[in-house]
């Protein structure tokens, strides 16, 4: 039986991967929604390839062009935040792929997991933002999560097949997270005032998105992939190692009580994470190449600098300190990673927006969605205030 996939952020870097392994398997396979935002070629283009029922944009305009774009095919055109909602839920869609960038993917994936479905989650921001709320939502509603995130479907797949969150239990003692430490990592300390956005999202091994390459610079990505360890496997913080790795050969490891270490390792292609979770707990082909170990020869491993990077440590911060801020430490760091791709900051003011913004905001309310949902607001409300302030400041 072929499984039905709802893709959300199919323009995407992950959506692009995700239906690249789809076409490589066609009768395991059958897409029901798409969803994009601002490409709309590339959506219509995807619709009369995969032939899905529905296709999904944020705003009206954008769906009247598709429509237009789509005249004559089955495709159904839907726009907004609802509607990304309801092709989650659908009844014949089992499996949905997470793709949205950025907190706009919460809601949506939020969707997935009430309606049980098998989320299969790339939009780390959902667990970064409201980690407890999504993991109660697929826990109540009897969601399968699998994590797309290279290092978590790593972790996911050198945990024991019937983990269940308790890691005492199965003589798990840490997670060993790999990062390849970026564009930047031997830069000079001094000359990192000067990075221009360019060189921020040069990623040496992956290409991806703009924002999360600067993440990935930043070492945010780290950050944020650090909470989102510690919710999908209910890891305490000190319990999760950050080791830099620069060949991205190893995604992550899981160290066991008995000194065993298990890792997984492939060449860094997200279509490996992808087509894992898509099959699972089936193999499927995913087309990449394979990995050969000898003609690599040597994976180095070192500890990563938080001077070099302080995102990161700002990360662990916000994951100690719980309660609102590390989706204030999210929603400021989308605001500073916009301006410093739009020139308006220099790349440390990233670092030092955050700072800044987790310094006044820290003790919002987190009892519930709506206020983190608020708490996202006011992040982003004061990391722009910042923002303004400096491009002013600099302009002078
Ligand atoms: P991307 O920028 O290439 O694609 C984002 C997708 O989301 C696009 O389809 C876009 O149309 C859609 N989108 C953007 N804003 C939206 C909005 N407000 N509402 C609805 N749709 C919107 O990003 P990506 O690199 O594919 O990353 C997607 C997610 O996967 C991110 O959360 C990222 O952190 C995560 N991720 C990506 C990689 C990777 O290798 N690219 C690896 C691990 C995790
Ligand atoms: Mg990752």
């Amino acid at each position: 039986m072929a499984k039905n996939l709802t893709i959300l952020g199919a323009t995407g870097t992950i959506g692009v991967n995700t239906l690249d392994v789809v076409a490589r398997n066609p009768e395991k396979f059958r897409v029901i929604a798409l969803t994009g935002q601002n490409q709309i070629d590339k959506l219509a283009q995807q619709c009369r390839q995969f032939q899905p029922r529905y296709a999904v944009v944020l705003e009206p305009d954008k769906a009247n062009a598709l429509q237009t774009l789509l005249a004559g095919t089955a495709t159904e055109v839907l726009a907004g935040m609802e509607a990304l909602e309801f092709v989650c839920a659908l009844p014949e869609v089992d499996t949905v792929m997470a793709a949205i960038v950025g907190a706009a993917g919460l809601r949506p994936a939020l969707a997935a997991a009430r309606a049980g479905k098998r989320v299969l989650l790339a939009n780390k921001e959902t667990l970064v933002m409201a980690g407890r709320f999504f993991m109660e939502a697929v826990r109540e509603h009897g969601a399968i999560l699998l994590p797309i995130d290279s290092e978590h479907n790593a972790i996911f797949q050198s945990l024991p097949a019937n983990y269940d969150g308790d890691p005492a239990r199965h003589g798990v003692r840490r997670i060993l997270l790999t990062a390849s430490g970026g564009p930047f990592r031997t830069r000079a300390v001094e000359t990192l005032e000067a990075v221009t956005p360019e060189e921020a999202v040069a990623h040496p091994n992956w290409v991806m998105g703009k924002k999360i390459s600067v993440d990935s610079a930043s070492m945010m990505n780290k950050g944020l992939e650090v909470i989102e360890a510690h919710w999908l496997f209910n890891a305490r913080p000190e319990q999760i190692e950050v080791v830099i790795h620069p060949q991205s050969i190893v995604h992550s490891m899981v160290e066991y009580l008995d000194g065993s270490v298990l890792a997984q390792l492939s060449n860094p292609d997200m279509r490996t994470p992808i087509a894992h979770s898509l099959a699972y707990p089936e193999r499927v082909e995913a087309g990449v190449n394979w990995l050969d170990l000898a003609k690599l020869g040597t994976l180095t491993f070192e500890a990563p600098d938080f001077a070099r990077f302080p995102c990161l440590k700002l990360a662990y911060q916000a994951l100690a300190t719980g309660g609102a801020a590390t989706a204030i430490l999210n929603a400021a760091n989308e605001v500073a990673v916009a301006a410093f791709l739009d020139r308006h900051i220099p790349y440390l003011g990233i670092a030092a927006s955050l700072e800044n913004v987790l310094g006044r905001l820290t003790g919002l309310p987190a009892g519930s969605l709506e206020d983190l949902m608020a708490a996202d607001a006011a992040a982003r409300r004061e990391a722009q205030m910042w923002v303004d302030r400096e491009s002013r400041v600099a302009r002078r």
